[in-house]
C-alpha cells in the first residue's frame, strides 16, 4: 500500500512565534476535568492517576464552588463553536456527590450563549451509581463512559478495590442502572497483558452480555524503570502488567475480524472508526493519538492547574492556573502548540518512512519510549502492534469506505465478504490441519483459519471464563454517525 497524503496541513515553525502571541487558535478543546484530582474509591492495579496523589500531597482534592464558577465561565469562553463539552473524570468524579454536578448545569446556563448547547460528560468506574445519579444523568443528558475490562475473570484481574477485591458485580450493577435508566454510555476497556490474550471473549462479553454498541479499546502501558520501579514519563521499559506491543495488535486484529463479518453499522468500536476516518483522508481521525498532530484535550486538576494533556499531569507540562490566566490564552500560547506538534515533529525516521503513517501517526507520545530498527529513539512500544493491524486492515477498510463514498450502507462489507469465503468456509469442514488453507494463503490450515482465534487463544481460559459463544449475524444496523465525536479520551 502506498502512503497517502496526510489531510493535515504541516505544521509552523516551531520557533518563529514571539512568546506572549497566539500560536494558535482552536475553535474548541476538549478538558478533561478532575474535581477531585486523581482520588478514586478502587485501587486499580494498573492505573497511572494513582500515583498523581503525590503532586498534591496533604491537599483535599476537591474542586471549589468558586473553581467550578471560574472554569465552566472560562472554558466556554474559549469556544468559538456552539457545541461545548464539559467533560469530567477522575480519579473517580463521583466522589464529589450529586450537587456538584448539578451546580456546573445551573452555573453552564447561567454563562451560556446564544445558541449555545452543551455536552455533559463523565468518566466512571460506575461503583457507586444509583437510581438517584442515574435520574440526574438522563434528566440532563450525560454521556456516560463506563469502565469494564471483560468478563468477571478478566475484569478483576485488575480493576480491584482498596482491600483488593474484585469489582466486577458493582460495575455490572451501575451499567444496568445506566442501561435502566436510558442514560447513553460508552464503555471504555483497557487492554492489559491479562485480557489482552481474550479478544473474542471480551468483545462478545462487551456486545452480548453488556449489552453495549460502543466501545473503547485502550491499551495498558505503564512505564518502568530498569528495575520495575514505576517511573511515569521517564520510564524506558514496560510493565508486566501491560499489555505486549504484539499482542495488542492480535486484540485490535481478533476483534475487527469478527467485527467486520457481524457488526459494521450495528456495533462502533472507536478505534475502527477513526481508522476508518484516516482511510477515508478525513480532517481529524476523532481519535487524538491517530492524529498527526494534538493539542486540543488538556486536563484540569481540581485547584486549576491546566496540563497538556491527561497523560502528562507532571510539573513540566502544566502550562498555568485557570484562576490566574484564561483558558483561552493558556491553550493559545507557545507550550500548548508546540506539545501539539511535537507529536509529528518528534516522530522517528522510521515513522516517517512508515507505509501506515497516515493511519497511526505514531499514536500517543506517552508511548514513545523504545529504539526503531536503527538505533534513533522515540519509537512508539506499541509500533509492531499497530503495523500488524493497519495492514491488516488495509483491504476491508478499502471496501468500507468505496461503499460510503458510493452512497451505500458499510455494512454491506458483510454480505461481500460471506459470499468470498463461503466456498473456501465450506471447503475448511473437511480440510486436514496439514492441508494448504483453502482461502489461498499459502499457509497450512493449522496455520491459517484452522488455528484457534489467534496464537494467544491457545492459552486456557481462567476458571469459570466458558467457551466462546457462536458469533452473533444479521444484527440490525443502526447508523452510529451521531456519536462520533464523542471521544471521551
Ligand atoms: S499526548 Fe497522547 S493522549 Fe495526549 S493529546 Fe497527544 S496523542 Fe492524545
Ligand atoms: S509507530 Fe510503527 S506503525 Fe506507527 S507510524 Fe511509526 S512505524 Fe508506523
Amino acid at each position: 500500500m502506498s502512503e497517502q497524503a496526510s489531510p493535515l496541513p504541516l505544521p509552523k515553525s516551531r520557533t518563529h512565534l514571539p512568546e506572549g502571541e497566539r500560536a494558535w487558535s482552536p475553535e474548541a478543546v476538549h478538558i478533561l476535568a478532575k474535581p477531585t484530582g486523581a482520588i478514586c474509591n478502587l485501587g486499580c492495579s494498573y492505573c497511572f492517576f494513582l500515583d498523581k496523589e503525590l503532586l498534591y500531597e496533604g491537599d483535599q482534592f476537591r474542586m471549589s464552588d468558586e473553581m467550578l464558577d471560574e472554569y465552566i465561565k472560562s472554558l466556554i469562553d474559549q469556544h468559538k463553536v456552539p457545541q461545548v463539552n464539559i467533560a469530567w473524570q477522575g480519579g473517580e468524579p463521583t466522589l464529589m456527590g450529586l450537587d456538584f454536578y448539578r451546580k456546573s448545569i445551573e452555573i453552564a446556563q447561567k454563562y451560556k450563549k446564544p445558541a449555545m448547547s452543551f455536552l455533559h460528560t463523565m468518566q466512571t468506574n460506575g461503583t457507586l451509581l444509583n437510581d438517584e445519579w442515574c435520574e440526574f444523568f438522563a434528566e440532563n443528558n450525560f454521556l456516560i463512559g463506563i469502565s469494564i475490562d471483560g468478563p468477571r475473570e478478566l475484569h478483576d484481574a485488575y480493576r480491584v478495590n482498596k482491600r483488593g477485591e474484585g469489582t466486577f458485580d458493582k460495575v455490572m450493577r451501575g451499567l444496568r442502572l445506566l442501561q435502566k435508566h436510558k442514560v447513553e454510555y460508552n464503555v471504555l476497556t483497557t487492554v492489559n497483558h491479562m485480557n489482552g490474550s481474550y479478544p473474542l471473549e471480551v468483545y462478545r462479553f462487551l456486545r452480548d452480555e453488556a449489552g453495549t454498541d460502543w466501545m473503547q479499546f485502550i491499551p495498558v502501558v505503564e512505564r518502568v524503570d530498569e528495575h520495575g520501579n514505576p517511573a511515569d514519563l521517564r520510564g524506558n521499559h514496560a510493565s508486566e502488567r501491560s499489555v505486549g506491543a504484539k499482542q495488542f495488535g492480535n486484540f485490535l486484529i481478533t476483534v475487527f475480524d469478527e467485527w467486520v463479518r457481524n457488526d459494521v453499522g450495528s456495533v462502533f468500536v472507536q478505534t475502527f472508526e477513526a481508522s476508518g476516518r484516516n482511510w477515508a483522508g478525513m480532517e481529524s481521525s476523532g481519535m487524538c493519538v491517530f492524529n498527526e498532530t494534538c493539542g486540543a484535550g488538556l486536563a484540569l486538576e481540581h485547584n486549576g492547574d491546566l496540563y497538556s494533556c491527561d497523560h502528562f499531569v507532571d510539573p513540566e507540562f502544566k502550562i498555568g492556573n485557570i484562576a490566574d490566566t484564561s483558558i483561552d490564552e493558556l491553550v493559545s500560547g507557545q507550550q500548548q502548540y508546540q506539545f501539539g506538534q511535537d507529536k509529528l515533529t518528534d516522530l522517528p525516521q522510521y515513522c516517517l518512512d512508515c507505509d501506515v503513517r497516515f493511519a497511526c501517526h505514531g499514536e500517543c507520545p506517552k508511548n514513545r519510549f523504545i529504539t526503531t530498527p536503527d538505533g534513533e529513539p522515540g519509537l512508539n512500544y506499541l509500533c509492531a502492534g499497530f503495523k500488524d493491524f493497519f495492514h491488516h486492515i488495509d483491504r476491508p477498510m478499502r471496501t468500507i469506505i468505496d461503499l460510503i463514498q458510493s452512497g451505500q450502507e458499510a455494512s454491506l462489507v458483510m454480505d461481500m465478504l460471506a459470499r468470498q469465503e463461503q466456498p473456501w468456509a465450506e471447503a475448511l469442514q473437511t480440510a486436514g490441519r496439514n492441508d494448504p488453507c483453502p482461502c489461498d494463503s499459502g499457509r497450512k490450515v493449522k496455520h491459517c483459519h484452522g488455528a484457534p482465534a489467534r496464537p494467544d487463544a491457545i492459552k486456557p481460559l481462567p476458571d469459570q471464563l466458558g467457551t466462546p459463544r457462536d458469533p452473533v449475524t444479521a444484527r440490525g444496523i443502526r447508523a452510529a454517525a451521531t456519536r462520533n465525536d464523542r471521544d471521551l479520551g
